[in-house]
């Protein structure tokens, strides 16, 4: 029974694991057993999190930029070395510009995609020999409700999310023959620092809560818990979905 609900011995790739959603996966995984590579840009906060007393010894890390196509390679040659198999990716890093759709340049554009899009594309290729090697191996794309539905995002974004929700279903039908589960989760606002620039504002964040059934802004451990369970043996049966983690959100018309 008690196999089915954790992640002993995992060993776990997540990207942009320094803050927000990826450092509460970071602490939830290693709570549960698991051992963590984490990437993001500033090496200052990569080393933070592997100097924590609290996960030093499972949690392991680089800077990558994971919009270019040099550094995947690069993090793909470095997790080879590593380890012998991989058992979880988890494509956390994203990044968002508002706007109206006319005033995005393509620079905007490209930057959005790559970044939210062509990096989680990319990096479940360049692992896919990696998790065939583990018995049950796991990609989690963490998505956005705006890829589900029009939200205040700026349309660059949500196209990027839908993409990422269409290809978590496109991948788990290819790859299932492969024994790699991919599962998508669609967050609502997660009270984190790419959130807090606009729930900082206090009429938009009364305006989201009084929106969402459950009204209240969800945690980043909320997410943790879903992409946590989504990796475990207890959702085997469990493929090709995108999981909204909204307080109720999605499914509220009038
Ligand atoms: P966050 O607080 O801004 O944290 C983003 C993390 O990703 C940081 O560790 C950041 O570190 C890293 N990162 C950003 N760009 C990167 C790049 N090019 N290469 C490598 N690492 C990069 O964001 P968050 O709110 O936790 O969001 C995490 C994911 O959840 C994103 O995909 C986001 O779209 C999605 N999401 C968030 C919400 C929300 O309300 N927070 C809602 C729906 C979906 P560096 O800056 O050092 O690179």
């Amino acid at each position: 029974m008690s196999d089915r609900w954790n992640l002993s011995g995992k060993k776990v790739l997540v990207t942009g694991g320094t803050k927000g959603i990826g450092l509460a996966i970071v602490h939830e995984f290693v709570n549960l057993g698991a051992e963590l590579f984490i990437v993001a840009r500033s090496i200052q906060e990569v080393e933070k999190i592997t100097a924590d007393p609290q996960t030093k010894s499972m949690v392991s890390g680089m800077a990558c930029d994971i919009s270019s196509r040099e550094e995947r390679l690069r993090l793909e040659d470095f997790i080879n070395s590593k380890w012998d198999r991989l058992d979880a990716l988890v494509n956390n890093a994203g990044m968002n510009i508002r706007k109206s759709t006319t005033g995005y340049s393509e620079e905007e554009y490209d930057k959005i995609m790559d970044t939210n899009l062509r990096s989680a594309w990319d990096l479940s290729r360049l692992f896919h020999p990696m998790l065939s090697l583990s018995e049950q191996g796991n990609i989690i794309n963490i998505s956005s409700v705006a890829g589900l539905t029009s939200v205040r995002t700026g349309v660059i974004y949500g196209m990027s999310k839908s993409a990422v929700n269409h290809m978590t279903k496109y991948l788990a039908a290819e790859w299932a023959s492969s024994g790699i589960r991919v599962n998508a989760i669609a967050p609502w606002y997660i009270s984190t620092p790419l959130a807090r620039e606009v729930l900082n504002d206090k009429a938009y964040r009364d305006e989201v809560i009084s929106r969402t059934p459950l009204q209240k802004i969800g945690s980043p451990e909320d997410v943790a818990a879903t992409a946590a369970f989504l990796c475990m043996p207890a959702s085997a049966y469990i493929t090709g979905q995108t999981i909204s983690v909204d307080g109720g959100f999605t499914i509220k018309g009038f």
